[in-house]
């Protein structure tokens, strides 16, 4: 499956604690991710990480547009909800995307457990009905 990594820079170091802990179901997965998400987690892991431009040059719309056509599995996306930032409504875009195409989506760290448990067990298998060349 398609997954992909966003973090905004407080849970950077979540994001990279949880996919070394996780890394074993990760790379049986294709990875993608936003500029330095990517970077620190295939530091960190090993994982070998698609990484599109930096959030702040784009990288966001990049993995949107990817979930606009359906192409992304799972998105785990780890938000400072926090601290205001200028991309913010690209990001209500990026999970509206979501929503159109039923994707699941983890905005916390909590969820994203959830999720990444659910993908091993195989409860999103039926991802690979709606895109079977993945
Ligand atoms: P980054 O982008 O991984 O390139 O920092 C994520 C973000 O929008 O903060």
């Amino acid at each position: 499956m398609n997954i992909a990594l966003i973090a905004h820079d407080s849970k950077k170091e979540l994001m990279v604690q949880f996919c070394i802990a996780y890394s074993g179901i990760l790379s049986q997965h294709n990875i993608c991710a936003t500029g330095t998400t990517g970077k620190l987690v295939a530091e960190a892991t090993g994982l070998r990480i698609f990484r599109f431009l930096s959030g702040e040059q784009g990288g966001d719309q990049q993995i949107a547009a990817r979930i606009a056509c359906n192409e992304i599995d799972l998105l785990l996306f780890l938000r400072d909800p926090l601290t205001m930032k200028a991309g913010e409504p690209d990001e209500a875009n990026l999970i509206r995307l979501c929503d159109v195409h039923s994707i699941p989506v983890a905005t916390n760290i909590a969820t994203a457990e959830a999720l990444i448990h659910a993908l091993e067990k195989g409860d999103l298998d039926w991802r690979n009905i709606v895109n079977p060349k993945r």
